[in-house]
């Protein structure tokens, strides 16, 4: 008897279909030069001093006198007190209300198990597709918040238990002011609500008036949990790190049931990207992790900037790595990209792949190389030159 949630994750709107369709394209253009615009992954490698981290982790492994094995189920101490102390400094959490994952793609996921399978589950139209395939992995029923023109959820009048807020946005690439995310916080507290902030791309924010971490507000601690990942500043897409700050107002027995789930589910990320993680808080990584963001930032900016004098409209792009792009001359998502495929051999991603509200814009990324950003926008003036 399989998993009948399992049948709902949706096919045909898949980063899979998209793969097929690039490689069919490739097949027929074996000379096919493409530019991918579209990628949520990072491009820069992973700097010197986290690789001298890793490297001495990994010899402290080869010896008897420090090895480390098992028994470090919600991370090592060093990490856990180094997060408190680099990115929660004035905020009083406890190294008990700090675990550390395998990266905010399964911690979004797997925090459901701290709730009753009944818990309604609110999740934005687009959104980023992980919380809901990852809950339907988890066999529950996931609901889809009205959005507003900007396509950030509306706070809604009914009851939902569990809500995800992705801030900065993947895929929009816009971002929740402290106003909009006071009323979220003011609704989840009224309800006895949680919930499950994404903060993955906190380093990206540049506007006052978005947080870098929901606990800047007032109410955050008794309804947030935030989830950050080493993905994308640390370059460890392939590494594997994350973490999440449970606070102990959430529920008196919250800590110690989650302890208990994690100590039976997980026996922790590997000692050697946690050791990696607590690398890049040095200030000889940090330099290197903020210039890595400026220069993501300076992409993103100079392609929004070029997609704009080109007639497109376009979302974000500043807070967030994403530009949500809307399609041009009533195409649909797929029409789109395939538009973009065939007259400039660019990839972008159907917005479709991010939700049925998805389906008239197209998301492009700032994490590639500026290179590229500048080749695939002489492509599209080419274009539109001979084309208008
Ligand atoms: N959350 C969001 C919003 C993302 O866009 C991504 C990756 O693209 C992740 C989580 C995954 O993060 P990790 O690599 O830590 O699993």
């Amino acid at each position: 008897m399989l998993n009948k949630y399992l049948y709902k994750i949706d096919r045909e709107n898949s980063f899979s279909k998209q793969k097929r369709l690039i490689n069919e394209y490739k097949d027929g253009h074996p000379n096919a030069d493409i530019i991918h615009l579209g990628i949520g992954d990072v491009s820069k490698p992973i700097c010197e001093p986290i690789r001298e981290a890793m490297k001495k982790a990994v010899d402290d492994l080869a010896s008897m006198d420090s090895f480390v094995g098992y028994g470090h189920y919600y991370g090592i101490e060093s990490l856990r007190k180094t997060i408190l102390k680099n990115d929660y400094e004035n905020f009083n959490f406890s190294i008990d209300e700090v675990f550390v994952g395998c990266g905010t793609k399964t911690d979004s996921t797997s925090i459901l198990e701290l709730f009753d399978s009944n818990a309604k589950v609110l999740i934005s139209n687009p959104t980023y597709p992980i919380y809901l395939n990852g809950a339907l992995s988890e066999s529950r029923d996931v609901y889809f918040c009205e959005v507003d023109k900007e396509f950030k959820m509306i706070v809604p009048k009914e009851k939902y238990d569990v809500i995800y807020i992705c801030s900065p946005c993947n895929p929009v690439g816009n971002a929740y002011t402290s106003d909009e995310l006071k009323k979220w916080i003011d609704y989840a507290n009224i309800n006895k609500s949680i919930i499950i902030y994404d903060n993955v791309y906190k380093g990206f924010v540049e506007s006052e008036n978005i947080p870098k971490s929901i606990y800047e507000i007032e109410g955050s601690r008794t309804c947030a949990i935030e989830m950050r990942s080493y993905s994308k500043d640390a370059s460890f897409s392939s590494v594997r790190c994350s973490y999440f700050i449970l606070p102990k107002e959430i529920d008196k027995d919250a800590i110690t049931l989650w302890k208990e789930r994690t100590l039976t589910r997980f026996n922790g990320p590997s000692y050697i990207s946690q050791k990696g993680a607590e690398a890049s808080y040095l200030p000889e990584a940090q330099e290197i992790i903020k210039k890595n963001l400026l220069d993501y930032k300076e992409n993103s900016k100079y392609l929004k900037e070029e997609l704009t004098k080109l007639g497109y409209e376009v979302i974000g792009g500043v807070d967030a790595p994403y530009l949500w792009v809307k399609t041009k001359d009533g195409r649909d998502s797929w029409q789109e990209f395939m538009f973009y495929l065939e007259k400039f051999e660019i990839v972008v991603v159907p917005g479709a792949i991010f939700g049925t509200n998805g389906n008239s814009n197209v998301r492009i990324s700032g994490l590639g190389s500026l290179e590229n950003s500048k080749r695939a926008i002489e492509r599209m003036k080419k274009y539109y030159e001979k084309n208008l």
